[in-house]
């Protein structure tokens, strides 16, 4: 969406599962941004502090430096009138609030690039993506690859045992699969390895 001139405002989505190359592209679109010399600003919550505070990361260790918000609204609280670029990087720990917020910021005439999961480890639609999906102008959806075939993978496989929602984490904890690898929530491998007695019953003495 480089081409539009003017201030009209619009939404871009980047979904795809976890080491898909979400973040690279989003730090790729605010880059050129920056070389157009917009005024961009990039969001990220505070509940992502797995590499950094200040700065959105991606998994190949790309960075570009970011401000940390609480929840949605927040966004509307930092933001600065006058920027014409808005990043948000792991929208899902924003939820459904962000929709709307996403929709007044494009309104108002910014060109908004939200970066995030469109499944959950269950396979699931994954707020807010499907309703900003909808709402967009421009959507791309990313790639991984499957670390169980090498085939294009589509979800977040959990590695860890939690029926939470969010869990933070990163490679160790998730892993790319494709749609024929996918198992939803724990993998039966992994459940086998937690089903296992940590210390392996020893022979007492008198046994
Ligand atoms: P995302 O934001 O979608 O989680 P990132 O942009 O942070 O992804 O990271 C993408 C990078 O992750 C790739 O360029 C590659 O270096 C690395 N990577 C690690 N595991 C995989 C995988 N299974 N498939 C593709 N890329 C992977
Ligand atoms: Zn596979």
């Amino acid at each position: 969406m480089d081409f539009v001139s003017g201030n009209i405002g619009w939404i871009e989505v980047i979904c795809g599962p976890m080491f898909s190359g979400k973040s690279e592209e989003l730090i790729r679109r605010l880059r050129r941004a920056l070389i157009a010399r917009r005024r961009v600003q990039v969001f990220k919550p505070v509940i992502d502090d797995r590499y950094s505070d200040n700065e959105i990361v991606s998994h190949g260790d790309q960075r570009m430096r970011s401000e940390v918000v609480s929840n949605a609204q927040d966004i509307l609280d930092k933001l600065d009138w006058r920027t014409q670029v808005v990043g948000i990087d792991e929208p899902n720990f924003l939820g459904a609030d962000l929709i709307e917020v996403a929709n007044q910021l494009a309104d108002s005439g910014k060109q908004v690039i939200i970066a995030g999961l469109d499944t959950d480890y269950m396979g699931r639609p994954f707020a807010p993506i499907p309703e900003l999906l909808a709402l967009a102008e421009s959507i791309t959806k990313t790639l991984a690859i499957c670390m169980r075939c090498g085939n294009p993978a589509k979800h977040t496989q959990r590695l860890v045992e939690s029926t939470d929602l969010i869990v933070v984490g990163a490679a160790g904890m998730y892993e790319a699969r494709c749609r024929r690898c996918f198992e939803p929530g724990v993998p039966r491998q992994e459940l086998l390895e937690f089903a296992r007695p940590r210390i392996p019953a020893q022979p007492g003495p008198l046994a």
